[in-house]
């Protein structure tokens, strides 16, 4: 069902606690953590906690959730005192997504160049 916890889902086994992740903020429906793989000084991921395959999903089906995760962004920006920063939702894998529960990308610490690759 939308929304349920998927077994084989790496980001739904962060949401529970089986796979490890070095967490900077939760929310009652939100997690964010640091990128295993940073490609910026400031790398997080701000993911809900209930599943939806990307960021378009999420918004159509829940919306207030999707508005928490851009909120949520925004305040990992301003605890890292990032004065610029990008928020990026890859989606599909033709665009890098290779995790397929939605998921913003919070990148700073670095100049950003337009258009990105
Ligand atoms: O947009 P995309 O689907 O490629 O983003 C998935 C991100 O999840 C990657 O940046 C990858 O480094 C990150 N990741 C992580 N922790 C894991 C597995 C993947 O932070 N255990």
């Amino acid at each position: 069902m939308a929304g349920e916890p998927q077994a084989d889902c790496l980001f739904c086994k962060i949401v529970a606690g089986d796979v490890p992740a070095t967490v900077v903020r939760e929310s009652e429906t939100t997690v964010a953590f640091r990128d295993i793989n940073p490609q910026a000084p400031t790398h997080v991921l701000v993911i809900p906690k209930v599943h939806h395959p990307d960021a378009a999903s999420l918004a159509a089906a829940e919306p207030a959730i999707a508005g928490d995760v851009l909120r949520e962004a925004g305040e990992v920006a301003a605890e890292e005192k990032l004065e610029s920063y990008r928020i990026v939702f890859n989606t599909g894998s033709g665009a890098g997504q290779t995790v397929f529960h939605a998921h913003a990308h919070v990148l700073g610490g670095r100049g950003l160049q337009w258009p990105p690759g």
